[in-house]
């Protein structure tokens, strides 16, 4: 009885700001912050044609006190209607900035880490003096430190982070669009915006190369990205034909399952000493949810 439907609440959606457990979490999040509930996971990206790790991203885990692992999914959209995703992002940004100066002064191999960013933090006016002033503090080359841009519906289709990207960028960070493909007007941003790279969003790949249409907008969209001088980077890959598809395809890196789950910060490092992947580590904190 009342166990089943705890545990069915546990993974009820969230309906919006009517909803009970959106307020609860959307009250929690500095308070989590304090506790330490908050965590990064890292998942590796791949040279698509050498195999080798060139980077990793990094991905927010939130273990709520009460409600236990709570996917990004859910609380990203409510830090960002509530100016939470302020603090929250700042605190992932300075965690990297401190973890890529540790793993530097312990003799571990450089490597890019890229950050989710929220539109709403790249149109916080002092955005860049933070990251910025991150950059100094940890002193970390801005090479090793890029970002990935979600498009999202939360802002007027007017407001474009164009100005904060062009200072990012001239900072010496690299810039990716997130989920490419999913977006209301990716092709409009990829028009509009000077970014680096592409994240060619999971859903095509999950349905290439068996899905016809599937299989050929992954193509057309490898090509239109390299047209225009961009990194395409595929998310979600997790089988070998998939991989195959896209060596075939010149993609240039590639994330996902196949290689590795994100993993907590002392299995990442492993990689970072030449470890195997963990392939087939057990379904990790909240991934059944996202
Ligand atoms: P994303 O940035 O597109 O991240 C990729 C998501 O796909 C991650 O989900 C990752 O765990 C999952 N994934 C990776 N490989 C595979 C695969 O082979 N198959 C499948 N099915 N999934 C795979 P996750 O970690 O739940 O994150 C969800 C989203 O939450 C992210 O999507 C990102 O938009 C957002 N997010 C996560 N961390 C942060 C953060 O620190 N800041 C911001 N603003 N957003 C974040
Ligand atoms: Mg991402
Ligand atoms: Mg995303
Ligand atoms: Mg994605």
């Amino acid at each position: 009885g009342g166990r089943f439907w705890s545990r069915f609440k546990r993974f009820a959606p969230t309906h919006g700001a009517g909803n009970y457990r959106y307020q609860r979490l959307s009250n929690d999040i500095v308070k989590g912050l304090k506790n330490n509930e908050f965590v990064l996971y890292y998942q590796p990206r791949i040279d698509t044609m050498t195999g080798q790790m060139i980077g990793a991203e990094a991905l927010l885990r939130w273990q709520h006190k009460i409600f236990g692992a709570i996917s990004p999914v859910q609380f990203i959209r409510i830090a960002e209607d509530t100016n939470f995703m302020i603090p929250l992002g700042n605190w992932v940004l300075e965690t990297v900035c401190r973890q890529l100066r540790q793993w530097r002064d312990a003799g571990l191999p450089q490597i890019r880490i890229s950050v989710n960013v929220s539109v709403k933090q790249l149109l916080e006016c002092d955005f860049v003096d933070i990251v910025q002033s991150l950059l100094r503090q940890y002193e970390i080359d801005a090479k090793w430190l890029e970002f990935e841009v979600t498009e999202t519906s939360i802002l007027p289709e007017e407001t474009l982070p164009d100005e904060a990207i062009r200072q990012l960028r001239a900072l010496g960070i690299a810039i990716y669009l997130d989920d490419f493909g999913t977006g209301y007007s990716s092709l409009s941003w990829l028009e509009r915006l000077d970014v680096d790279g592409i994240k060619l969003d999971k859903s095509f790949i999950s349905r290439a190369p068996h899905h016809a249409s599937s299989t050929q907008i992954v193509r057309a969209v490898i090509r239109l990205a390299h047209q225009l001088k961009l990194i395409v980077i595929a998310e979600g890959v997790e089988t070998v034909e998939q991989l195959q598809y896209l060596q075939a395809q010149a993609c240039d890196e590639v994330q996902g399952y196949l290689y590795s789950r994100p993993v907590p910060v002392n299995l990442f490092e492993e990689y970072l000493r030449g470890g195997r992947f963990h392939v087939a580590v057990q379904r990790l904190v909240s991934s059944h949810l996202s």
